[in-house]
């Protein structure tokens, strides 16, 4: 066995414009000893464009553990690896923590071929404050899930970035506009670095009542960039809660309204709840 473990090299790969395909990128994956890909077959045509190339590896979300271990070996024996997703950065809303970490574990060097990133490119073109931002990802997939992850996340004020599909992207739009109002500012990009590439900017209604007649804009895949929370929505969102919380309490004990009330309005419950008791001394 070699003294020094092998690399394990984390490659972005394009979100759809090939041009974007850097020269390291290519360089690295045409000189490790093993790809592993999220979708082997989803990954063929891509890694055609380097020319021969290391056997592909599939590591998915489903075996990525066990895989894990396997690619783990290979380093400690002084083979270099590359990790690559079907699209993107890996690792970002994609496999391959438990692969970084297994090899960080084990004493591998682990770096970093930086490249495209579907929530990065959107942020950059879409106008919105970009110094502080979340990254959250799909939202849940069920209604009521989902809704209730936008009530946790009204109240903050980053940038707010999430992915989504063509199945939901009307459903999620209608939900943003209910739970985190109509006037919040929103950029919808679809496509990026592709042929049909769009980037529309309006408040929620406004996007979700857009999207809603236009097939077109329905199609594809999606980042959504939404503004945080400004102070004149926290004072909206408390008003409302308030007076939701007067109208329940007339029927039910302090907590069970203040609860109701916040999960209704997205205000904080606790205030809504201290606030009645300090009324009460
Ligand atoms: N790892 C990828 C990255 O770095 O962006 C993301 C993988 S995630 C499974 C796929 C989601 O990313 C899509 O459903 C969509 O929300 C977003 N996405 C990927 N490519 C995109 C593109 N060209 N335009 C807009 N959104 C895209």
């Amino acid at each position: 066995m070699n003294a020094r473990p092998g690399c394990l090299w984390v490659v972005a790969t394009p979100i759809g414009n090939l041009g974007d395909f850097s020269p390291r990128a290519k360089e690295v994956l045409a000189r490790v000893a093993l790809i592993a890909a999220e979708d082997t077959r989803h990954s063929a045509p891509l890694l055609a464009q380097i020319g021969p190339h290391a056997p592909l590896l599939a590591l998915h979300e489903h075996n990525e553990r066990e895989q894990a271990q396997r690619i783990v070996a290979r380093l400690l024996a002084g083979e270099d690896v590359a990790l690559i997703s079907d699209a993107g950065t890996p690792l970002i809303s994609d496999p391959g923590f438990r692969l970084v970490r297994a090899a960080r574990e084990a004493g591998c060097e682990v770096s970093p071929v930086p490249g495209p990133c579907a929530a990065i490119a959107a942020l950059s073109v879409a106008g919105l404050p970009s110094d502080r931002f979340v990254f959250e990802g799909f939202l849940p997939a069920k209604a009521a899930a989902r809704r209730e992850r936008l009530r946790v996340l009204a109240g903050e004020t980053r940038t707010l970035i999430f992915y989504e599909s063509s199945h939901r992207i009307v459903e999620t739009l209608a939900d943003m506009n209910t739970v985190l109002g109509a006037r919040r500012e929103a950029v919808l990009a679809r496509e990026l670095t592709k042929r049909f590439e769009t980037v529309l900017g309006a408040p929620l209604e406004a996007l979700h009542a857009r999207v809603l007649v236009d097939a077109d804009q329905q199609r594809g895949e999606f980042v959504l960039v939404v503004n945080g929370a400004d102070g004149e929505d926290d004072a909206a969102t408390l008003a409302a809660g308030r007076r939701i919380f007067a109208l329940l309490r007339e029927e039910l004990p302090p907590s069970r309204a203040a609860r109701l009330a916040a999960a209704i309005s997205g205000a904080p419950r606790k205030q809504l709840y201290v606030e009645e008791s300090q009324s009460a001394e």
